[in-house]
């Protein structure tokens, strides 16, 4: 598998740290709002490359964080708290608010078939993790208080934003206004808080450094190691956090290891962005789920637009793309349905050699660092491809299918067929030759399958007609 690592800014070939498995991590949502569609980018991303690696046999194990405290508007410990200014709007208290939000974003992702991660966890549950790690960054040397905040003093880690490739400046932190003052460097970030504009945390835990609450970044290297060890194979995100947060996590993580690289690959997804720009919560044009499927939309058209565009490029969401998705959904749930009302059953593997260079070519491009427009273009080709026996074209398509997570098998019996008037004439032609040879089993099974695709067969005196169930 290829795949692009942001450590070194280039495609290498993956491998893991033990043969055949894999610890993921992406960092989850800040569960004070519902997550937007851009924010569900990263998440089908996740699951993507989950999927990708699964396909291409491997063991995964995949750790998500849910933040529930400690996130900043800003993520360089700058603005209000995230959570408890959402609270205060809607006069609840921050775990109620968090317990909200978790339950919608879990019901997002399960609308866009994402795989439930097999180990989510809450920042909340984890102070003690998060007190033993800053203790052991304070052992070894890379911590200093200041106005009552514990701090990490990036002057003592050398490696300081090598991924991010910063340019660090030197600039006094005191030099820009917005600035924390404590801070000796501006990117200098806070491991623990006791003093700050936030005195009236609304959630606090007593810490060798006082009564307090965690910095954000710490919960992510605390959980991460905690779940995966102490060198793990891929830690995700989006872009944004390339600079500031991830960059914090490595610092964090390896001053309190020592174990260089902390982790193997870096896999970041671009942004979704709307045409007049960057989607965000604090300056209103949010477009969540729900506001797709109340506009008509089924999740599902979603997550094959996202598709239809790779990972690492910006994606300009429209409603006039998102149409595109919809139709080519439906053409595919149509030629699946037709498809299997030809099929006698679907074989486990695919033999037909055309059905299987397709197979194949889909899944290099899978493993060519997500190439998912590519991969589409060969589901797209195996469908046209009408050389093929219907089954194993099948069968090529639902294994493609575990890659992508369209939910293929439901489109065949969920989706209304769009009707073949000419394939059901030529089934009650056929239907009727068996009746002629009293091949009544013949007959029958044709009729079933027919119903099965929701068309029902009526036998009159002026011969047989046909109806769509629903009518
Ligand atoms: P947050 O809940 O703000 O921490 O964001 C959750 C995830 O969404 C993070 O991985 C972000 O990097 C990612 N993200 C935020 N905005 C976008 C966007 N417009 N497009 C793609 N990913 C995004
Ligand atoms: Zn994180």
């Amino acid at each position: 598998m290829l795949l692009y690592n942001t450590l070194g800014r280039d495609i290498q070939e993956f491998t893991p740290v033990t043969a055949g498995k894999v610890g993921f991590y992406g960092c989850g949502p800040t569960v004070y709002n519902y997550a937007h569609i851009g924010n569900l980018r990263a998440y089908v991303t996740h699951d993507l490359l989950i999927r990708a690696l699964r396909y291409a046999g491997y063991e995964v194990k995949h750790v998500m964080n849910i933040t529930d405290v400690g996130h900043l508007s800003g993520d360089n410990d700058e603005g209000d708290d995230k959570m408890i200014r959402s609270a205060a709007e809607r006069g609840k208290s921050v775990l109620e608010v968090a317990a909200f939000y978790t339950e919608a974003f879990f019901t997002d992702i399960d609308r866009l078939n994402i795989r439930r991660p097999d180990v989510v966890c809450r920042a909340t549950e984890h102070i003690g993790d998060m007190i033993a790690l800053i203790t052991r960054i304070e052992a070894n040397g890379f911590t200093y208080s200041a106005g009552g905040n514990l701090y990490f003093d990036i002057t003592k880690f050398p490696a300081y934003g090598e991924m991010a490739r910063l340019r660090l400046d030197g600039q006094k932190a005191g030099a820009r206004t917005d600035v924390d003052k404590h801070k000796r460097n501006p990117h200098d970030f806070v491991l623990w808080f006791t003093k700050s504009k936030f005195e009236n945390q609304a959630l606090m835990w007593d810490s060798p450094w006082g009564r307090g609450y965690p910095g954000w970044h710490i919960e992510c290297s605390a959980m991460s190691t905690k779940y995966l060890g102490e060198q793990f194979d891929i830690h995700a995100g989006g872009v944004d956090h390339i600079a500031i947060h991830h960059t914090n996590e490595i610092a964090q993580s390896e001053a309190a290891t020592g174990k260089h690289p902390w982790v193997k690959f870096w896999v970041h997804n671009e942004f979704l962005v709307l045409d007049h720009g960057k989607m965000s919560k604090s300056t209103g044009g949010v477009i969540t789920l729900q506001t797709l499927i109340d506009a008509g939309y089924d999740p599902l058209d979603y997550r094959y637009f996202l598709l239809s565009g790779h990972y690492r490029t910006q994606l300009q969401f429209s409603y006039e793309a998102l149409d595109g998705a919809r139709n080519a959904r439906k053409t595919i749930a149509d030629r699946l349905t037709a498809l299997s009302g030809k099929a006698a059953g679907t074989p486990a593997r695919v033999t037909h050699k055309k059905a299987a260079v397709r197979l194949a070519a889909f899944k290099a491009a899978i493993e060519t660092d997500l190439a998912t427009p590519r991969a589409l273009a060969e589901l797209w080709g195996l469908l046209k491809d009408t050389d093929i026996p219907e089954a194993e074209t099948l069968a090529a398509v639902f294994s493609m299918d575990e890659a992508l997570g369209l939910k293929l098998k439901d489109a065949v019996k969920k989706e209304a067929p769009s009707v073949d008037g000419a394939y059901i004439e030529r089934c009650i032609a056929e239907r009727n030759a068996a009746k002629k040879a009293k091949d009544f089993a013949k007959a029958d099974a044709i009729r079933a399958d027919l119903k099965a695709l929701g068309i029902i067969l009526e036998d009159g005196p002026a011969g047989t007609t046909w109806r769509s169930a629903g009518y």
